[in-house]
């Protein structure tokens, strides 16, 4: 069966599922410094929850499913998930976003059990900006978490910066030159999503003024594709597949008309776009004896329901934060 075509004709292919709220992390344009309520264990789908919405979702037509949160890899057993979900008939890839901070010690077993590639989040390579965006990350844990994934096999990896004037963003030329070391630089314009978005206004760097900056440093970038939420450049002076430099432009451009996602949130509830309210609860059919036909209902009605666009400055959710929602 495949009803996975929504209204406006896009083809959903791609769930992402964010697996706890939890997070070691406190970046300053995710989460509010402190009193931070993690919502309790009961709340939070079980992993044999997840799987169940993973099958059904795999009937539907969903081939790609990103592992997220909150930090994915705080979550206990997330190396079972990942080889129980690799598993399911019908999905063809499992990545994971993440902080980076705990990929020394998990990349390897990941990749055995399945995980192909990971995102991973980037900010600074300055060790004192890194400790003052995350709140207490320490740059060299993320390092040396990306050289894990390397090792292991988790490539190409995506590295996604979210630029802040007067942060960060002095920093673009820098970062965007890591791409030629083989990564993706991805660089994501801040949303103002839940409590921690205060001095969005005059924080804000728009796409455009990140690409111009890139260029003023570096040259003029060759634009290669769309991929997903990202135009994809290349870096003058690169051949092959390195020097790609991407931009998501969820703000000042966004991308819905080729949308392809929808989400899961750590409590249960599917959310057929990031920035629009709608929400359709799965928790409660799944411990209330819902039958397997009734779950893939749920989720052809979350496609059903999937918003042609969102208008961000309206619709962004100030109820939740970006790692409750899964980013
Ligand atoms: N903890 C993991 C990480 O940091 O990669 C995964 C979850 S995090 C919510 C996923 C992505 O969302 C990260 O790349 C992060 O930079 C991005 N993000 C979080 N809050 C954001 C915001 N308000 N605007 C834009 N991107 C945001
Ligand atoms: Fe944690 Fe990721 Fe949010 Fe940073 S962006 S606080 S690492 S969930």
């Amino acid at each position: 069966m495949t009803e996975n075509i929504d209204r406006f004709g896009r083809k959903i292919t791609y769930l992402r599922i964010s697996v706890t709220d939890r997070c070691n992390f406190r970046c300053i344009y995710c989460m509010p410094a402190s009193g931070v309520r993690w919502r309790p264990h009961s709340e939070i789908l079980r992993y044999e929850e997840i799987i169940r919405v993973v099958r059904a979702a795999a009937t539907l037509g969903i081939k790609k499913v990103r592992l997220t949160g909150g930090e994915p890899l705080v979550r206990e057993g997330i190396i079972d998930l990942v080889g129980d979900l690799s598993n399911i008939a019908g999905i063809d890839e499992i990545t994971l976003t993440t902080n980076g901070s705990l990929l020394r010690r998990y990349a390897r077993e990941l990749a055995h059990a399945g995980l192909k590639r990971v995102n991973i989040s980037l900010d600074t390579l300055r060790p004192d900006r890194f400790r003052r965006i995350t709140r207490r990350g320490s740059l060299e844990d993320t390092l040396t978490g990306i050289h894990a994934a390397q090792e292991a096999g988790l490539v190409p990896i995506k590295l996604n910066a979210v630029v802040m004037r007067g942060i960060n963003d002095d920093e673009v030329p820098d970062l965007a030159e890591l791409a030629r070391d083989g990564f993706q630089v991805r660089f994501i314009e801040w949303m103002p999503i839940g409590k921690s978005n205060e001095d969005f206004a005059s924080r804000f760097v728009a796409a455009d003024e990140v690409r111009s900056r890139i260029e003023e440093a570096l040259g003029p970038l060759e634009p290669l594709r769309e991929e997903g939420p990202a135009r994809v450049y290349r870096l003058p002076g690169v051949s092959g597949e390195d020097g790609q430099i991407g931009f998501i432009s969820t703000f000042s451009s966004p991308f819905c008309a080729t949308c392809n996602r929808i989400r899961l949130t750590a409590d249960g509830k599917l959310r057929p776009c990031l920035l629009s309210p709608i929400e359709i609860d799965v928790k409660k059919p799944l411990r209330s004896g819902a039958s397997d036909e009734e779950i893939v209902a749920l989720i052809a009605s979350s496609i059903e329901r999937k918003p042609l666009s969102h208008g961000v400055a309206n619709d962004a959710p100030r109820d939740r934060q970006m790692s409750q929602i899964g980013g």
